[in-house]
């Protein structure tokens, strides 16, 4: 079978596409796979583009074994498009609490209610209005719009990029504008007649399971005689990776802020890190000479809360990561001794016990499972 190469001075294509005898065989083998193996998944028992569409938005920057019990949950609560729309967003959050970007599930409930608004409440089907959606692109409308009702949608993501470079021995950047609009063309041609749903979920399989970023497991491949990076032993420099990112430390403070059996919560702004979520009052640990960490910690409290508070007991020092940044928090208990909050209602007491009715950043959870018994 033919993969032909044009001899191109463009040392970035570094392959042209694939003949119709090659299409074609390749289309049979991913499909026979796909009917074998394919792994039983609840989102795959629909075709609901509901269900679809939550699970896409999941599956963003989320590994699927995370994402099964998530999915569940957020249908069983909000099984159709009008309950989600309905639903107040700090259940929604809550609901998405500990899958990280949050952003996303902001979005999809935003999408649910233009889609209450403007479509009756159904799913459009044109491709224009489903991305005039919030936090839908162009690979999730074509995933949607593919898998839902077998439109003729190409898809390009995480797993079809790596695969796509490494069927066309694609030596250029495949995140670059020419590397996009070339497996993006590869995958709008690869396109079968029909099952273009099934196929395109087999593609993904394909690079979830085989086609791995490290170690692909050639040897198991459907594809392997018609894959020019296997036959030329290329598996470990295609595709091209990614610049690593740089990162940077921060250290942080977290205050608990207790009276009684109440601390203070504080729900993240519009443009911070986890917006829409409660989290305690934080802030950067600052290296002021002169005045001591608690005096600072104090001064800061105050003007955040309106509260004055005395420091306390360090109770635990949580590391983590969000996006480039690599966090030191130190986590402190503090006692209120005067003053009141404002009227931001952003900013509030809360009973200790209600905290598991807050929708919590993932560090905001874990401090306050920080809060000693004895206060409960
Ligand atoms: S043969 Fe290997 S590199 Fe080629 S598509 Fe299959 S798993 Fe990927």
């Amino acid at each position: 079978m033919a993969h032909n190469r044009r001899n191109t001075s463009d040392s970035q294509a570094g392959s042209e596409f694939p003949d119709s005898a090659w299409m074609a065989l390749f289309r049979r083998r991913i499909l026979a796979w796909f009917r074998r193996n394919a792994r039983d998944l609840p989102w795959r028992r629909t075709r609901d583009p509901y269900a679809i569409w939550v699970s896409e938005i999941m599956l963003q920057q989320t590994q699927v074994v995370t994402v099964i019990g998530y999915f569940e949950r957020f249908l069983t609560a909000f099984p159709s498009i009008a309950d989600l729309a309905a639903a107040d967003e700090q259940e929604v959050l809550r609901l998405w609490e500990g899958l990280g970007y949050y952003r996303r599930a902001r979005q999809l409930h935003a999408a649910a209610r233009v889609i209450v608004a403007e479509h009756q409440g159904r799913f459009p089907r044109e491709p224009q209005q489903i991305r005039a959606l919030p936090g839908i692109g162009r690979y999730t409308a074509g995933a949607i719009a593919s898998i839902g009702w077998d439109a003729r949608e190409p898809i390009l993501e995480a797993n079809t990029i790596r695969v796509f470079s490494r069927l066309l021995a694609y030596r250029g950047d495949p995140q670059k504008n020419a590397g996009q609009q070339r497996l993006w063309e590869f995958a709008t041609r690869v396109l079968p007649k029909r099952e273009i749903g099934l196929f395109n979920q087999a593609l993904m399989e394909l690079g979830s399971e085989i086609c791995v970023p490290r170690g692909p497991r050639c040897d198991q491949c459907p594809v392997r005689t018609l894959c020019p990076t296997f036959r030329l032993g290329l598996q470990d420099e295609i595709p091209l990776p990614k610049r690593k990112t740089k990162y940077e430390d921060r250290h942080e403070a977290a205050v608990i802020v207790r009276r009684g059996d109440r601390v203070v919560l504080r729900r993240c702004g519009p443009d911070e890190r986890w917006a829409g979520l409660w989290d305690f009052p934080r802030f950067p640990v600052p290296a002021r000479p002169g005045d001591s960490l608690s005096q600072q910690l104090e001064r800061a409290s105050k003007q955040l809360t309106g509260l004055q508070v005395r420091l306390g007991r360090q109770l635990a020092t949580i590391k983590h990561g969000v996006t480039r940044f690599r966090i030191t928090l130190d986590c402190y208990e503090a006692d209120w001794t005067g003053g009141r909050l404002g009227r931001n209602r952003d900013i509030r007491w809360v009973e200790i016990a209600a905290l598991e009715d807050y929708p919590l950043s993932v560090t905001g959870r874990q401090i306050s499972r920080l809060i000693p018994p004895a206060s409960l």
